[in-house]
């Protein structure tokens, strides 16, 4: 039979033999359309073929075989069961026992089929496994099927789902399909172009593209596996640095148009009134800055600085410069609470200087108030515009908007900064976040902005003393609560509620609060604050807290960020097993603000998962922000720490920023040595990279 020749990438998968409506159906639902898509459908894992010959099978052992299936039968006794036998390379009998779905796996498994399974051998009359996970290698009766002789070595295997499966996209369909297109381009029938410069391919010793696809598929060895694997996660780096390279570039072609002021008079005399003196920190990020702000091209700026290093002031004095030059700011906080502390702070710091031209916009003003802010912000008499998710309004427009400031910023989508900079004529941005990010990981997310540190806290902070109690101990806790409580000390206790969803836990919550106020703490004043109540509950619960008034605040993780009581001193988090370390470490942050020693307590029950104990021992063991976030980097990996879905982090399917990180600072370089813009049309990638998450100016 003779083939049409001339396959190409962009060919519908149609054209694969096979293929027919119903697969075509099931490939599309899960984002694969062209043949190109399907040889980026990596493998999820591999087998090796020689797995089972060096092990001892043993009852109790967790094993993963590879074998043939020998019979299967019916067995009767006091439950009923389906028993296949198989037999593995070293020609041991093993059984494999299902009691549930007997008629159905009774279909599956055919004499001379090549399987791999996994599961825990027990002893019954001999070796078993009951229930194991399977793959079906190949079959015998199957002549599309490649032949077990014919597959390598190592054996791919591919993510698939039960409603894939029925549609025939096992591993082994869809090797079936992939295999198709890897002999096109033996062939020569497709023809498998190189899309990396010739120069990086050279220099970082790298398969080329056509070899690297039959190899990340059909390994020959370890090696060139390895290889393979290699070039894609290098690849990806490579065409990721090259968008944001695009994207820093067509930023920076518009030229700046507005010009913060060198020197600021109204934040030389707010420094002179600040009841401290700024860190060296904080004056060389303000001095980087107003370097940065004195380009022609917009600034974008990542500032960083633990909880607590006094980003806001940083901020606030930076802002200045561009208010006394008319030039509008705005400065947008992920929680009511943290806005509207900021509206706050900023119009005590500034209270003594004539600047009225602070507005709070927060989500559920409607009417009056609002359109009047509105317009206000619209003809340019609001400079400074403090607010929530509610800036990003369409209505909300500015006259002159020359610096955007995002607080904890990883708690934002790439797109809402980029809504946010859409109001300006290309404005600066200055996103801030206590949330530190690894150098390699933080370069390649936020290629396209400026990195300041402030790496140390203002002096003078007592370290804060962090303990672990089991639950049973909650009484002496409480009792310490009542001893500082006396001596005029504030205290958070946070319950778990990671999703403000979370009914039950919202209860408990609430439970807790109002036992605590009539039992425990009946002598004292108690608050609750959590999400769910209306914003002016949760003012005046925030502001009668700042005033101590309320000495002991029954909380949830809307605290989590930002919150600035120094007086509060004792932190004890319910259920601390049940949080992550950024989450804990950014709760701890809400103590140790002030002078006065302070405490942060995680309390659990007796026992807790080994997963938790790891987490709360990182935290007993430091304070240090940057420790912690390389900790939990390695627990969760870097999409988990960032917040994958808002933190504009590519979904990389092969590339790993931890493990390639050396391959990730080599990507980058080549992209600078080699990238040309012409490059970005040609990327099919583009798509990959391009689910809102990172937005392109056309
Ligand atoms: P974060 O960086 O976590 O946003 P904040 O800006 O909320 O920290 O600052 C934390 C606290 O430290 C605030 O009470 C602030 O007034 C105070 N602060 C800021 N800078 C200094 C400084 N140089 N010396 C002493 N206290 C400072
Ligand atoms: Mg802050």
């Amino acid at each position: 039979m003779t083939r049409p020749a001339g396959y190409k990438l962009e060919d519908n998968i149609e054209v694969l033999k096979g293929v027919g409506p119903k697969k075509k159906n099931a490939l599309s639902a899960i984002g694969i359309h062209t043949l190109s898509d399907l040889l980026y459908y990596f493998p999820r894992r591999y087998l090796d073929r020689t797995l089972s010959d060096s092990i001892v099978l043993k009852d109790g052992e967790t094993v993963t075989l590879l074998a043939t299936v020998i019979d299967s039968y019916l067995a009767h006794g006091k439950k009923s069961r389906l028993v296949v036998g198989i037999r593995t390379s070293r020609n041991e009998r093993v059984s494999l026992v299902f009691f549930k779905g007997v008629q159905y796996f009774k279909n599956v498994f055919k004499p001379d089929m090549n399987i791999a399974v996994t599961g825990k051998l027990e002893y019954f009359r001999g070796l078993q496994i009951v229930h194991p996970d399977y793959e079906i290698i190949s079959s015998a009766g199957d002549p599309d099927d490649n032949d077990f002789t014919h597959i390598g070595r190592i054996i791919p295997l591919y993510s698939s789902t039960e409603t894939l499966k029925s549609d025939g996209l096992d591993s082994r369909g869809f090797r079936k399909l992939i295999k198709q297109i890897i002999d096109f381009a033996k062939d020569t029938a497709l023809v498998i172009s190189e899309i990396l410069p010739a120069g990086a391919v050279k220099k970082r010793h790298l398969p080329e593209r056509k070899k690297a696809f039959s190899e990340i598929h059909f390994p020959e060895n370890d090696e060139s596996l390895k290889a393979a694997r290699t070039r894609f996660a290098y690849e990806e780096f490579y065409f990721f640095n090259l968008l944001m390279n695009f994207k820093r570039e067509m930023r920076e072609k518009v030229k700046r148009k507005l010009w913060p002021l060198p020197e600021s008079p109204s934040a030389k005399k707010l420094i002179t009134t600040l009841p401290f003196q700024l860190t060296q920190d904080q004056e060389d990020c303000l001095i980087r800055m107003k370097e940065l702000s004195s380009k022609d091209v917009p600034m974008a700026v990542l500032l960083q600085g633990d909880v607590g290093s006094g980003k806001t002031v940083t901020a606030l004095i930076t802002a200045l410069h561009y208010i006394d030059n008319s030039i509008q700011v705005c400065l947008v906080a992920p929680t009511e609470i943290l806005a509207r502390q900021h509206y706050n702070t900023i119009y005590n710091l500034m209270g003594n200087t004539p600047f009225l031209g602070i507005e709070l916009f927060l989500g559920k003003e409607k009417g009056k108030t609002r359109s009047e802010k509105v317009n206000r912000l619209k003809n340019g008499d609001i400079s400074l515009a403090i607010g929530t998710h509610s800036l990003f309004q369409d209505d909300i427009l500015f006259k002159e908007l020359g610096l955007v400031i995002i607080d904890e910023q990883h708690k934002f989508g790439v797109e809402q900064r980029e809504t946010l900079r859409a109001k300006g004529k290309n404005p600066d941005i200055l996103a801030m976040t206590a949330t530190p990010i690894p150098r390699s990981l933080c370069l390649t997310v936020y290629g396209d902005l400026s990195l300041v540190t402030i790496k140390n806290k203002p002096a003078g902070r007592k370290p804060i003393v962090t303990k672990w109690v089991r639950e049973d101990k909650q009484i002496a806790v409480y009792n310490s609560v009542k001893k500082y409580a006396d001596q005029g000390r504030q205290c958070f206790i946070v319950y778990p509620i990671i999703e403000e969803s979370e009914k039950s836990d919202l209860k408990s919550c609430i439970d807790a609060y109002e036992s605590l106020r009539k039992l425990e703490f009946k002598e004292y004043s108690v608050g609750l604050l959590h999400g769910r109540m209306k914003a002016d509950e949760k003012d005046s619960v925030m502001l009668k807290f700042k005033k101590n008034e309320i000495q002991i605040l029954v909380t949830t993780t809307v605290v989590e960020v930002g919150i600035d009581v120094p007086n509060a001193t004792i932190l004890i988090v319910e259920h601390a097993d049940r949080f992550g370390i950024s989450q804990l470490h950014q709760l701890r942050g809400r103590v140790g603000r002030g002078e006065h020693e302070s405490f942060c307590i995680f309390i659990t029950p007796d026992k807790v998962s080994d997963d938790a104990r790891v987490r709360l021992d990182a935290l007993l063991s430091t304070n240090d922000g940057f420790v912690l976030a390389e900790a939990d980097l390695k627990l969760r990996g870097p999409g988990e720490l960032l917040g994958l879905r808002q933190s504009g982090l590519p979904d990389f399917k092969i590339a790993d920023l931890q493990k390639d990180e050396a391959l990730a600072i080599q990507a980058m370089d080549d992209a600078k040595e080699y990238g040309t813009l012409s490059d970005i049309a040609k990327i099919e990638m583009r798509s990959r990279f391009s689910e809102g998450r990172i937005l392109f100016p056309n």
